[in-house]
């Protein structure tokens, strides 16, 4: 069997919906779908998802709803009547979204969760129904009540190991040729309210049914043609990348590639499931295939991946470094300040702690730098708006020129590297630099690697 999941530009419209349902028809392995709320119908309009956050933080706060409302309902009703369906699904949904918006007993995050939820749930009830009446057997599957568990943890959404057995049962057909329909982006917690993953969490959901069903593939389709080699906004026209392997996908997700949710990877890759990026709209198109073990590889970067805002505090000490707990103690005091750490590149007696500087807000910093000196006896430099930009690919392993020929492509445009990391599987190196010298960087590492496209 095969799990599809449909993001939120294959399902922005009627028109849309018609050309998901073809590509369901086309083939009949085909069995589950887990679709995302409507997204945009062009570059102005705005994501179903995005309006259902406006509704619930107006709702939240006791102010008045109905404008958005309007805008949200007038949209579900264009959607239902192009597809020739009937108007009483819209005033069942409709129905159901005020009495979530009326909901007094939830904490602030579970209202949230119930009302930014609902677009996927229209997606998936109308499809539905779009099916069934389009004579193709379908079978809408809450998630909630079909076991997805999660648990919010520290903020973030964390699947139970239950949920497999169980969604597995939920997801497996009941009649022959029987489509199961399933709203992606939440599930339940063990009171049965709705808990949402984070922004995009739909791929996660497709996963997790993918996972559950042990799925022969898992298709991820959106609007582009393939994953690119680098980002198509940083420069013209990039290689595509036909294959690449789950590890490449995960780096290059690490910073900036958002092609497939990161966190989406981890449930099929314990079952080796491949997933299949494709378009919507270019259904015949190969698209990226995202695999366990790559076959043969002739090019030793696979992708560039660049990020900005990151800062690094960098110390150093003379004889720190036959001290033994140094480095911990360090470690410990961005621990206490609840800092995630992206890397820690060491010199004899010096070390650098990169970081995001989302997490580093000055009020932190300040508490940083001051028990780095008090307790420690450093004296921290912070650097921020710094970029990293990364070299990933498994045919690195292999080759001897990947470090010197990206150090040239760089000094040919005079940039200053300010930290430089390879990981241990050589499969990535790493770059910090300015914000400014990025933009130079990209171009020039991916003339150097990629004046030809691999195959
Ligand atoms: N609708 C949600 C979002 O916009 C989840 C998704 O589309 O995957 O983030």
């Amino acid at each position: 069997m095969i799990v599809c999941k449909f993001g939120g530009t294959s399902l922005s419209d009627a028109v849309q919906i018609k050309k998901v349902v073809s590509i369901m028809r086309e083939d009949p392995r085909r069995r589950v779908m887990v679709v995302s709320a409507p997204g945009k119908r062009h570059a102005n309009d705005t994501k179903v998802t995005d309006l259902l956050y406006q509704m619930a933080e107006l709702a939240f706060c006791r102010l008045e709803t109905d404008a958005v409302f309007q805008v949200f309902e007038e949209r579900l009703q264009e959607t239902i009547y192009d597809l020739g369906l009937d108007g009483d699904l819209a005033s069942s949904l409709l129905r159901t979204l005020e009495t979530r918006l009326s909901r007094k007993d939830l904490s602030k995050e579970a209202f949230f969760d119930q009302i930014v939820a609902f677009g996927e749930t229209c997606s998936a009830r109308i499809i539905t129904r779009y099916l069934n009446v389009n004579h193709l057997p379908a079978r809408f599957v809450d998630p909630v009540a079909g076991g997805l568990l999660l648990h919010r943890v520290q903020g973030h959404t964390v699947i139970d190991d239950k949920s497999y057995q169980k969604l597995g049962e939920s997801l497996q057909p009941k009649k022959d040729g029987e489509i199961i329909v399933m709203p992606g982006f939440y599930g339940g917690d063990e009171r049965g309210h709705i808990v949402t993953f984070s922004r995009g969490g739909s791929d996660i959901s497709g996963a997790v049914a993918a996972a559950a069903i042990d799925a022969e593939l898992y298709e991820v389709w959106s609007d582009v043609d393939h994953v690119y080699a680098v980002h198509p906004g940083l420069v013209h026209h990039p290689c595509p990348i036909h294959e690449m392997s789950y590890r490449e996908m995960r780096e290059l997700a690490y910073i900036g590639f958002t092609i497939v949710h990161p966190e989406a990877l981890q449930p099929v890759f314990d079952k080796r499931i491949p997933i299949s990026v494709k378009n919507t709209n270019q259904p015949n198109g190969a698209g990226t295939n995202i695999v366990h073990e790559r076959g043969p590889i002739d090019h030793p970067v696979t992708g560039i991946a660049a990020a900005d805002h990151f800062c690094a505090v960098s110390m150093r000490r003379v004889l720190s470094n036959p001290q033994v707990g140094v480095l911990a103690s360090i470690l410990n005091i961005f621990a206490d300040e609840d800092i995630s750490i992206e890397h820690a590149p060491t010199g004899i007696d010096s070390v650098s702690i990169v970081i995001r500087e989302v997490n580093f807000p000055p009020e932190k910093e300040e508490r940083v730098v001051h028990r780095l000196i008090h307790e420690l006896g450093f004296s921290p430099v912070v650097a921020r708006n710094l970029s990293a930009v990364m070299l990933v690919g498994e045919g690195m392993l292999d080759s001897i020129t990947v470090v010197s020929r990206a150090a040239e492509a760089l000094a040919s445009q005079r940039i200053s590297v300010e930290v430089m990391l390879q990981d241990y599987y050589e499969i990535s190196i790493l770059f910090m630099m300015s914000e400014a010298e990025r933009e130079r960087a990209v171009p020039a590492l991916y003339q150097e690697f990629f004046s030809t496209c691999p195959d």
